[in-house]
Parts: C-alpha cells; sequence; structure tokens
C-alpha cells in the first residue's frame, strides 16, 4: 500500500509504511486530490458535471457535502504537531474549491435552466450548499487548525513557494478578518451581526430584481421611440406600459422627444425598490460599521479592501480623485458641445443645468449628428456563427490554442441552443484546456446579464498535471428569428470579448493553490483581461476581418467602421465622470458613521457632475446593486482600478507590434493570464510591462477625442 510518511506528514513523501497514521494521511491525499482525478476533458463528462434533473441534484448535494464533511473530518485527526501547510492548508484549500465548483455547477442551474421549478430548486440547493460551507470551513475550530499548521511552519522555518507563502499569509488573515480570533462572546456577536448582513443583503437584491416599476404613456407620449421598441410594448386600456427594464428603459430614453416621458421614466427608474430599499440601505451601512469595529478595523471599507491591490480606502479615495481631476477637461467640453446647440424640444433648467433625464437623448443626439454611425447598418456584418468561427481561429492563432467548436443542435447543457467550445492548448503537448460552454440567447427565467462562470477550476499538481476547467458563458444576445439567424450588434460583439477575457482566464490561469486557480485574482485586477479583450473589438482590421454580410456575404464597408470607431469617446467624459462619482459613493458609504446615505451621493454626484442637474426626486442608492454584492460592496472603483492594467496593457501590446514583436499576445498569455490567481497581479503586470500600469495612460485613453 502506498502511504505517507508518517512523522512529517508531507503528502508528497511516499513511504511503505502501514500504521493508522499512515492510512490517514493516505487517505487524506486520495482526498485532497479529488479535484485533480475529476477528469471532464470530453463532451459528455461536461455534461455529467452538471445534475440533470431533481434526482441527481439531490445525489448531488449530498455528495458535494458529503466530499467536504470527510475531508474535513480528516484534517482535524492529524495530531497538532504534525500540522503542516501540504496536509492543512492545502487539504482545507482543495477541500472548500470542490465544494465550490459542486455549487456553481448547481447555481448554472438557477442561473440558466428553462424550467422554472427545476430552477428555484437549484437556487435552494446552492444556498444550502453555500451555507454549509461557511458551516464547516469557518469556524473556530477550523481556524484553530490554521493556527496550529501556522506556528509548526513558523517555529520549524520550513520553506514554501512564494505562491504558498502568500496564500498562508493571506489566509491567516483572511480568518482573524472573520473574527475568528476573537473570544467566543465577541464572535459570537460577530456571527450574528453576518448573519443579519447576509439577509439584508439578499433583500437588497431580490428587491431589485423583484421591482416592476413602469409607467404608463400615449402613443403620442412615445414619439421618436423605435418601432421595435414600441411593438413589445405591452396594452394597458389606451396606454402602454413601459418597464423599468433595459430593452425598454434605454430606447425611451435615447430617442422619445416628448419631455414628460423621460422624465416620469427616469424617475421611475432611478428609485426602483426605493420604499424597502433605502431603510434596509441605512441598516446595512450601520451594522456592516458594527461588524468592522468588532473585528478591529477603522471601517468596514477597510475590512472590505485590505486584501485587494489597492490595499486601503486612503489610496482609492486617491484614486479615484485622480480619476476625477483626469476626466474633467474632456466632461467640461462634452457639457459644452451638448449644450452648444441644444436639439429641439429640450432646454436646460433654472440654473443652466442639464436635465438629468435629458443626458441619454442629448448624447444620442449628438452622436447621431456629428458621427453619423448607423449600428442596424453595421449589425448586418455580423452573423454570430460565422462570426464566432473567425474569432477562435483568432484566438488559437494568438493564444497557441487549439479550439473546437461544437455545435450542440439545441442539446447544449440543458437541451437549449449554443455551442460549446472545447478548448486544447498546443502550447502545453495539446493538453485538454477545458469546455467553455456558450448560452447565448435569452429565454424566460434565464439570468439577464453577461456573465462568465467559473464552475471548475484548473488546478496544477507538483508534477504539473493540470485538471481541464469549465467554463459556462452566459449572454443575452439577439436572437435568430424566423426570418433570419442572429446577428450581432456591435456591443453585443464587445460583450463577447469582454466575457471570452475572463473565459480564457478561468480556463488558462492554473495555480499551485486550487482557489486561486482560473480568474480568481484581487477584485480589482479581475477586469483587466476582459477589458483588455474588448479592445480587440475597436480595432478595424478585426472588424474587416470578422464582418460578411449575413445575406450577400460582402465585406463591411470602411465608413460604417469608421464613423463606429470615432464615435468610440464620443461622450466619454460624461460616462466615466458618472462611474467615478458611484465609485467615490461606494467607498464613501462604508468609511463610517453614514447615516443619510442619499443625501451622501447628492453630494458626491454635485462634485462630480457639474452642470448636470441632481433630481431630488430620486433614490439612486436604493437600487445601485454594487452595495449589496457580496463581490463589490464598498469596491465599485475595483473595475477602473482594473481598467488602468488592461488599457495600460492595451498600450505595451500596440507599441511592441509596431516595434515587429509579433508574438506580443502569447507573452501576455504566459505572463499573466496562465498565472490565474497564483502571482500577485503586479508582479504579473511587472512581467509584462516592465513596471507597473500607469494611471495617465488610461485616462490619455478615455479622454481622447
Ligand atoms: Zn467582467
Amino acid at each position: 500500500m502506498i502511504v505517507m510518511n508518517q512523522e512529517s506528514g508531507n503528502l508528497n513523501q511516499i513511504t511503505q509504511k502501514t500504521t493508522e497514521r499512515d492510512i490517514l494521511f493516505s487517505q487524506l491525499f486520495q482526498q485532497t486530490h479529488t479535484l485533480h482525478t475529476l477528469t471532464v476533458d470530453n463532451l459528455n463528462a461536461v455534461r455529467q458535471f452538471f445534475p440533470q434533473n431533481n434526482s441527481e441534484l439531490s445525489d448531488y448535494v449530498q455528495k458535494a457535502q458529503n466530499e467536504a464533511q470527510y475531508s474535513l473530518d480528516l484534517v482535524s485527526k492529524i495530531p497538532s504537531h504534525l500540522r503542516d501547510f501540504d496536509n492543512t492548508f492545502y487539504a482545507l484549500d482543495a477541500a472548500e474549491t470542490l465544494i465550490y465548483s459542486r455549487r456553481r455547477a448547481v447555481e448554472s442551474i438557477s442561473k440558466t435552466h428553462p424550467d422554472s421549478s427545476f430552477r428555484n430548486e437549484g437556487t435552494a440547493c446552492k444556498d444550502q450548499l453555500v451555507e454549509f460551507s461557511l458551516n464547516l470551513f469557518s469556524s473556530k475550530s477550523v481556524y484553530n487548525m490554521y493556527n496550529e499548521a501556522y506556528q509548526n511552519i513558523e517555529k520549524y522555518g520550513v520553506s514554501l513557494s512564494k505562491e504558498k507563502e502568500d496564500y498562508m499569509k493571506w489566509k491567516m488573515q483572511s480568518l482573524r478578518a472573520e473574527g475568528l480570533h476573537l473570544e467566543e462572546k465577541e464572535y459570537l456577536q460577530v456571527k450574528a451581526l453576518k448573519t443579519d448582513i447576509n439577509r439584508l443583503e439578499s433583500f437588497f437584491l431580490k428587491n431589485i430584481d423583484e421591482d416592476r416599476s413602469f409607467i404608463l404613456v400615449s402613443d403620442e407620449e412615445l414619439l421618436g421611440v423605435p418601432e421595435s421598441t414600441i411593438n413589445s410594448l405591452i396594452k394597458e386600456n389606451t396606454f402602454k406600459k413601459i418597464t423599468c427594464q433595459y430593452p425598454h428603459y434605454f430606447p425611451v430614453m435615447r430617442y422619445c422627444k416628448v419631455e414628460k416621458t423621460r422624465q416620469s421614466l427616469y424617475r421611475a427608474f432611478e428609485s426602483r425598490a426605493a420604499e424597502k430599499n433605502v431603510p434596509i440601505l441605512k441598516e446595512l451601512i450601520q451594522k456592516r460599521d458594527r461588524l468592522a469595529n468588532l473585528i478591529g478595523y477603522a471601517s468596514f471599507a477597510h475590512l472590505d479592501i485590505f486584501d485587494q491591490l489597492a490595499q486601503t480606502p486612503e489610496a482609492v479615495e486617491k484614486f479615484i480623485l485622480s480619476l476625477k481631476d483626469g476626466i474633467q477637461g474632456k466632461f467640461k467640453s462634452e457639457i459644452e458641445q451638448l449644450t452648444k446647440e441644444l436639439p429641439d424640444g429640450i432646454s436646460l433648467d433654472e440654473n443652466n443645468c442639464i436635465k438629468p433625464w435629458d443626458l441619454m437623448y442629448l448624447q444620442e443626439d449628438y452622436k447621431k449628428t456629428h458621427y453619423s454611425v448607423n449600428e442596424i447598418a453595421l449589425q448586418q456584418y455580423f452573423p454570430f456563427e460565422r462570426t464566432l468561427k473567425k474569432i477562435m481561429t483568432m484566438f488559437e492563432e494568438m493564444f497557441s490554442l487549439e479550439i473546437e467548436i461544437i455545435d450542440t443542435k439545441n442539446k447544449g447543457l440543458w437541451n437549449t441552443p449554443g455551442w460549446i467550445l472545447a478548448v486544447k492548448d498546443k502550447a502545453n503537448k495539446g493538453r485538454i484546456a477545458g469546455h467553455i460552454i456558450l448560452d447565448p440567447f435569452p429565454r424566460e427565467g434565464k439570468f439577464p446579464h453577461g456573465y462568465c462562470f467559473d464552475v471548475l477550476s484548473p488546478c496544477r499538481l507538483p508534477s504539473g498535471d493540470v485538471n481541464p476547467a469549465i467554463v459556462l458563458l452566459m449572454v443575452n444576445f439577439t436572437p435568430p428569428s424566423e426570418m433570419r439567424e442572429s446577428i450581432l450588434r456591435h456591443d453585443e460583439l464587445v460583450v463577447l470579448f469582454h466575457e471570452l477575457g475572463h473565459a480564457f482566464h478561468q480556463l488558462l490561469g492554473n495555480a499551485e493553490m486550487p482557489s486561486r486557480s482560473g480568474y480568481h485574482i484581487q477584485r480589482d485586477a479581475l477586469e483587466w483581461p476582459s477589458r483588455l479583450f474588448e479592445f480587440l473589438m475597436w480595432e478595424k482590421e478585426n472588424l474587416k476581418k470578422f464582418g460578411e454580410h449575413f445575406e450577400t456575404n460582402l465585406p463591411v464597408p470602411d465608413e460604417l467602421i469608421d464613423a463606429k470607431i470615432n464615435s468610440k469617446n464620443a461622450t466619454s467624459g460624461v460616462t466615466f465622470a458618472r462611474f467615478f462619482y458611484l465609485s467615490m459613493f461606494s467607498l464613501k458609504c462604508f468609511l463610517g458613521g453614514v447615516e443619510n446615505p442619499k443625501l451622501l451621493r447628492e453630494e458626491i454626484e454635485k462634485d462630480f457632475l457639474p452642470n448636470i442637474a441632481c433630481d431630488p426626486q430620486i433614490n439612486k442608492e436604493a437600487s445601485f446593486l454594487h452595495l449589496a454584492e457580496h463581490f463589490y460592496r464598498s469596491k465599485f472603483y475595483a473595475y477602473f482600478w482594473a481598467d488602468v492594467f488592461a488599457f495600460d496593457s492595451y498600450d505595451h501590446i500596440i507599441d511592441q507590434q509596431k516595434r515587429g514583436i509579433s508574438n506580443v499576445w502569447l507573452k501576455f498569455r504566459e505572463l499573466v493570464l496562465d498565472h490565474g490567481g497564483g502571482l500577485n497581479p503586479n508582479d504579473q503586470a511587472l512581467q509584462f510591462l516592465g513596471r507597473l500600469p500607469a494611471v495617465e495612460t488610461y485616462l490619455k485613453k478615455i479622454s481622447s477625442e
């Protein structure tokens, strides 16, 4: 029998002894590597990773819980003096990552399954797994196990790889950030507060989800709205009902010539869920403040940001202020442009400010008159399936991959339309890197936004072997109709590239620590690859290469592409200034002692967006979902921190290509994507750029004409 060396407890030293302890370590070794032995390397195995019906689902959840419980039981049997990195830190990380993957498979049901009752079942089982995992791995007894291992490693000066060393330090700090180091009485308070906070967060999000605000308008009040939008409105007696859903909201705000309609819809949209969420937000702020103070942090933002690249709220505030200053010139000149020749029916308010419900209309009008972008004509050149093939050919060349596009003929993950991309890694002896399940079209009950789901991460064994990953890429593009195949708008192409950035990061990023494999890096670096990939859809050469008219097969005319590319930054000043104001608001909300978030938001809004009136009748903060979203909370800035990495990387790539260096994208793969979260993103940037990314490059790019 092959078992572990009993004295060191080192899982990688194998001897031939058969004591009880050896058996324990042998079992632990096997259990720890369950994750790596999941060889999901073909279509059938991919499907089988997801439970397909109710009975499979309940078995699956039971199995996931048993696996995790068994791992923890094994780890807890290790005598304190034999605890080390591999048998405690690594073993627990692998167990937690495994149940996370199972949970993601279950969550995929709740986000995309066509059957509503199975979706609900999926949601309930997902919640059950989240709670189970939290109770199992976040307890004082588990903290003690980590602490014992940590003490042994320190005491004997055990040398660890840089990745493991970093992980260990972070893990100890984050366990303390959960309050696990506190005395029992305080810890129970922390636990109770956390339960309350979780409940408040999910109510906050649910209230936004379930909000059904709408306005009723007559036919005359829809003047200017595109025919296709009007046709999609439901009739109520002699009125039409405009909901706050995006397919209604945006076309009406952009094109409706009737101010009263725009004003009412703006107020309905910006006050979604207000009645319920205004008090919830106040309570959430208070409870998060208390939680942070109990654990020993100056504010919730300090607790929320300590393990990010920014590290402190002070650094974040400085960063946001530099962005605000940097965009100001462009913002001002746009406001001047927008107000110079006001279109018919638009007027400024008594303070000479743009009324907020006129802003989108003005921006659209400005683009139309100055850039003559023709979105509808451009869309005819991007039939989805043909474009997808060309895009994948490009990625094959860029990253040394082989990608097979499998048309599942409506037998995708849940017998739904879509494609599965089987990706082989040519740079690594053609090993199967994994599968991207592409779920492209909207359907009843499906998650309405773009989302790249990290179902299974590629973890690296000391031998160098890596298990294939699974990615579920959900988007909601223009579906095919009886008349024609699916054709993609330019913004849909940009979303596709964005999500593919996450998908390839998840597929290629193999780290030593299971939980750091895939795209699991700091939140303020997460959007680095995805925002970088978006640039590819703004390159004329690529649009030329991918485009062909869906009926005539003709190439895209230059003028359509040029107009689109020229319009990229048309109103970027206003757009980014709004993002920066929301970043500052999400930070300051959680710096402690905020009693009136609406007032705080209005102050920041007026400061960041001069010349655009601040409407006292709205409660935008009540539907700002990032405030309650686990990944963001005080970190809305994270998008823009990552933007700095992405924009500078793109600049570098273009510069290198101009110098005749052709494999820069492959370098990006090797020095960034392939690391996953195994190396600090600052170090990844140092390797790729030779320096840290510069905020100036970012500001220059977003404020250029
Ligand atoms: Zn993203």
